[in-house]
């Protein structure tokens, strides 16, 4: 099953992801994750992307379609993938169908996740991450058990400098202008749904799961 996750930040593409990706045993690639990852070894791509990802802007397609070719490359993204963050501009996901061709695949679902800002603002807002294995929570609505401590792994559980109120804002205006576009790249195929993302988590995922399954029948 190979699946592209498309919405705003703070949609809950990373959440959906996760679950998504236990079920059907295939990994979450998130371009976020990997750049960051770069950034905090301190690599000369991370060296790259560090600027642009700290002011809301876009790291460059090369870059990004680089990380993406080699990912789809291994061994664990045979059996599919659900992307989550990628793609972000029409000329990724036109480099995306390329690359798939060539290995004769193709997306099986594209599930775009919708809120509006205001939700988007308030969910980024109190947001915080695990820094070793990635678990999402909120401040209000999803803390940690114990104050910055991660429920599910035990590190440390911190903000992403990136959701501070002026780059969040950035972060929105550069989705509306670069990444909704694909709406309408992706609106007419077949595996395309477009999914209200402002209820719970577990109703989104049954939604989802709703969606993939009726397309695994056909
Ligand atoms: P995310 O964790 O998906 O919110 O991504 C964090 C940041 O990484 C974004 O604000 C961008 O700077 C960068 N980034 C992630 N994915 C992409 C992508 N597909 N294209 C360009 N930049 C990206």
């Amino acid at each position: 099953m190979n699946i592209v996750l498309l919405g705003p930040p703070g949609v809950g593409k990373g959440t959906q992801a996760k679950i998504l990706s236990t079920i059907y045993q295939i990994p979450q690639i998130s371009t976020g994750d990997m750049l960051r990852s770069a950034v905090n070894a301190g690599t000369p791509l991370g060296l790259q992307a560090k600027a642009q990802m700290q002011a809301g802007g876009l790291v460059s397609d090369d870059v990004v379609i680089g990380l993406i070719r080699e990912r789809l490359r291994a061994e664990d993204a045979r059996n599919g993938f659900i992307l989550d963050g990628f793609p972000r501009t029409v000329a990724q996901a036109e480099t995306l169908d390329r690359m798939l061709a060539e290995s004769q695949q193709q997306l099986d679902a594209v599930l775009h996740l919708t809120a509006p800002d205001e939700e988007i603002v308030r969910r980024l807002s109190g947001r915080a991450l695990c820094t070793r294995c990635g678990a999402i929570f909120h401040q209000s609505s999803n803390p940690p058990r114990q104050a910055g401590v991660c429920d599910v792994c035990g590190d440390s559980v911190v903000r992403r400098e990136d959701d501070s109120p002026e780059i969040i804002r950035e972060r929105l205006r550069v989705y509306a202008q670069q990444t909704a576009p694909l709406v309408q790249y992706y609106a007419g195929r077949s595996g395309y749904a477009s999914v209200s993302a402002v209820e719970s988590p577990d109703s989104v995922q049954a939604t989802l799961l709703r969606l993939l399954g009726r397309g695994r029948d056909g």
